[in-house]
């Protein structure tokens, strides 16, 4: 395994840190912060508060660095993220020694550094380029196969040749906290009846997670699953929203494109690969073989605990999902070799989200689709209401955390409200 220094397990902080907070010092993610909605800045999580990396820049703390004012004093982390996977394991590990319990010298500049997360406005943590959606959970396609297909044939000949993705709409990205409209669109409830427009009548959510890049290399070139890891900054939960009664209609022969691109909802802690190595865990045996350049070597999985909560308007949160990222067939490293192989070319910034993450039981599937089987089956919850789909006034939650042993580390949240449609 990678020696990254702040993993160290043993390390402790001076900032106070609370039993189970996602953000030990193991973890430090990086995110886009504002307060008093004063000007938005690079900030680091510690515990419940957030560490300035603006101010402590200002401060001389990251001089011996090669970073620059405006890498922190940005509205994005993408200036930042330029300096690519060495630049910000060092920096990391820099932030860790001045979090250190042992290092006096923030200590006198704590009240001008650390701000209380419960004070901060979150925001958009990238500029996000390119935005890629995957379909590389084997239970997830099965079940899709086995609704709208036959379960003798639930998988598509390619799915376990290609790790199958389709290109989204970075443009409708948005941070947790951040509400949408139920979309409206072009429907065909009926197979003998015209198709109509109106506001989506089966809006779902996707559990999934999202990885996001470094700058790539030029226009031609490919990255190879040993290389992958080298051009993956971290990684965020992501709830990809979508209009199954507008996709059923819309997708043949091109595939999704207004079902999901009204919004695509991302937590606001990017959680780096560096800090996420401790919890890598084997993938499943592919069979049959992929293609050499889909081989790999060593453990690329990830487990990382995931649970989807719906709660209702003035309502207690009902737990509809308990998935794992572990369930994925296709890694990150396979998915980025796949989207390179032609010569794509990738950017600091670029998101690329894995699909829908199930499980095998029921209880871990990623999606209402799945856990409402095309609604043949609504989920109770706890008010004695019923759900197929999501409602207008329901907030969706997502969140994630990898642990060992004792230590834990955390993806915070990531939580959208459904408003009526527009
Ligand atoms: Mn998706």
């Amino acid at each position: 395994m990678l020696n990254i220094k702040a993993n160290n397990p043993n390390l402790k902080s001076w900032v106070s840190v609370p039993e189970n907070s996602d953000f030990p010092i193991q973890n430090l993610p990086f995110g886009i912060f504002s307060i008093n909605e004063e000007y938005p800045r690079v900030g680091v999580a510690i515990g419940d508060k957030i560490l300035d990396l603006k101010a402590i820049f200002e401060l001389g703390h990251l001089s011996g660095l090669p970073f620059k004012a405006s890498d922190f004093d940005s509205e994005y982390l993408n200036s930042m993220m330029m300096h690519g996977k060495e630049g910000t394991r060092a920096l990391r590990d820099r932030i860790s020694e001045l979090l250190n319990i042992e290092n006096t010298e923030l200590k006198g500049d704590a009240e001008k550094v650390l701000f209380n997360q419960n004070e901060a406005q979150m925001h958009l943590p990238v500029m996000v380029g390119d935005y890629t959606d995957f379909y590389s959970s084997e239970q997830h396609a099965y079940n899709v196969g086995c609704m709208f297909r036959d379960p003798a044939n639930a998988l598509l000949p390619n799915w376990k040749h290609i790790p199958v993705g389709y290109h989204g709409r970075a443009s409708s990205i948005i941070p947790s906290g951040q509400s949408i409209h139920r979309p409206k669109g072009q429907q065909k409830p009926s197979e003998t009846e015209p198709p109509v427009f109106g506001p989506c009548k089966l809006l779902d959510f996707e559990l999934e997670m999202a990885f996001i890049t470094y700058e790539g290399k030029e226009l031609g070139d490919s990255i190879t699953t040993a290389e992958a890891d080298d051009y993956i900054f971290g990684m965020t939960l992501f709830n990809d929203w979508s209009a199954r009664d507008i996709q059923k209609w819309e997708y043949v022969p091109l595939g999704p494109f207004l079902a999901k691109n009204f919004a695509s909802s991302t937590s606001c802690w990017v959680v780096t690969l560096d800090a996420l190595e401790p919890y890598r865990v084997p993938g499943p045996i592919q069979d049959p073989k992929v293609l050499s350049y889909l081989e790999y070597s060593g453990d690329k999985h990830i487990a990382i605990d995931l649970e989807v909560l719906i709660q209702p308007e003035n309502g207690e949160e009902n737990k509809v999902c308990h998935s794992n990222y572990k369930h994925m067939y296709w890694n990150m490293n396979q998915q980025l070799a796949h989207h390179t192989a032609n010569g794509c070319d990738i950017h600091a910034g670029d998101m690329m989200a894995s699909g829908t993450i199930s499980g095998g039981k029921e209880g871990e599937y990623g999606s209402m689709l799945e856990i409402s089987w095309k609604g043949t089956k609504p989920f109770k919850m706890n008010d004695g209401s019923e759900r197929k789909f999501i409602q207008d006034s329901d907030t969706v939650i997502m969140r994630g955390y990898a642990q060992k042993g004792d230590l834990r580390i955390g993806f915070g949240e990531v939580s959208s409200k459904v408003l009526p449609a527009k």
